[in-house]
């Protein structure tokens, strides 16, 4: 049997925060990436998302809520927290704090703290509002393989291992959410760049925010499992490159459109090299790459220039790129 996609109509939304509040799994947008939502509150719901997903239980989940009030429901909140929660609420912030007891240890993968987020995606949101639970949703794709930016990539990778996905249409930020640590709130350090970069949270913490960027340990439980090596991966082997070249039966993945009639194996993420149009882009051309019966792909790695989503597309066309 195959997922159906719901448009994102109310009486759609009304049965699927239903399905969602008994237990059941929905696929939903948000503006980073689809994820898999479940119960955050059902240990047995959130174990599904786990084998749906074939991720291994050491890797914990994110919880999505409406606001900080729902938020410290779940988490012992400081003052810190609040702060970045208020300025980047709702947002492609996802914070770790110490949790509350009601969470159950297969969110946190047996850990004590808690990963949080409240998404700023309209249908995501009403969906949190009608559900009126918080909901646990990672990815919406199998385990390592590219996140989904559009309910088909959904349906493509899980179609046949779940039964609803709702339709938003394309994700608008591409990249996933930026994971900041605030266990410790003198120490805050990011675990995943994202849209929200270092710079921003600093001018509001008022103090350094370095990234972690050892990668963990698979066998130990994962402080962050996207700073494992490989993640983000398509099946095809994928090469960074600073100049993209020609060879046979290789995918040319080019940052900005190049000029001129180009032939089938040259793509591009963006017309004039914008990073909001490459991180919009970047997972969606990466599938079409993989699915296009090529050897290899070759992807033009970012010029060094720093700043705004440069952190978090570097990190995920590293680990694309990364082999097991
Ligand atoms: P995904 O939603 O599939 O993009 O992955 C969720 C991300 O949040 C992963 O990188 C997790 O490691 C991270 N995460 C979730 N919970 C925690 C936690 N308690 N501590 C640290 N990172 C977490
Ligand atoms: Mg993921």
């Amino acid at each position: 049997m195959k997922a159906r996609i719901h448009a994102p109509t109310l009486s759609n939304l009304q049965r699927l925060a239903a399905v969602l509040r008994r237990g059941g799994l929905v696929a939903i947008p948000t503006e980073t990436v689809y994820g898999l939502a479940a119960h955050a509150l059902d240990a047995k719901a959130c174990r599904a998302i786990f084998q749906a997903k074939g991720r291994p239980a050491n890797d914990p989940l994110i919880v999505h809520v409406l606001d900080l009030a729902h938020a410290e429901e779940l988490a012992e909140f400081n003052d810190a927290a609040r702060q970045v929660a208020r300025r980047f609420w709702p947002g492609p912030l996802t914070i770790v704090l110490p949790k509350k007891s009601c969470v159950p240890g297969i969110v946190t993968s047996g850990g004590d703290t808690v990963a949080l987020r409240a998404p700023a995606h309209p249908l995501a949101r009403q969906l949190l509002r009608l559900a009126g639970v918080p909901l646990a949703a990672p990815s919406a794709n199998p385990f390592s393989y590219i996140s989904p930016t559009t309910a088909a990539h959904v349906q493509q990778g899980l179609g046949r291992r779940i039964r609803h996905i709702l339709d938003g249409g394309s994700c608008t930020v591409g990249v996933e959410s930026t994971v900041l640590d605030l266990a410790n709130p003198s120490k805050p350090r990011i675990l995943r760049p994202g849209a929200i970069t270092a710079a921003q949270l600093a001018k509001v913490l008022k103090r350094k925010v370095p990234t972690k960027t050892r990668s963990a340990k698979s066998t130990a439980r994962l402080l962050s499992p996207g700073l494992l090596d490989r993640h983000y991966s398509p099946r095809t082997s994928l090469r960074l490159t600073g100049r993209p070249a020609a060879g046979k039966l290789t995918a040319l993945i080019f940052l900005r459109q190049p000029a001129g009639r180009q032939p089938a194996n040259v793509y591009w993420l963006s017309q004039r090299g914008a990073l909001d149009e490459i991180a919009r882009n970047l997972y969606r051309v990466l599938r079409e790459a993989d699915t296009g019966g090529y050897r290899e792909i070759q992807l033009e790695k970012l010029p060094a220039t720093a700043g705004g989503l440069a952190a978090a597309l570097n990190d995920r066309m590293k680990r694309a790129a990364a082999k097991l």
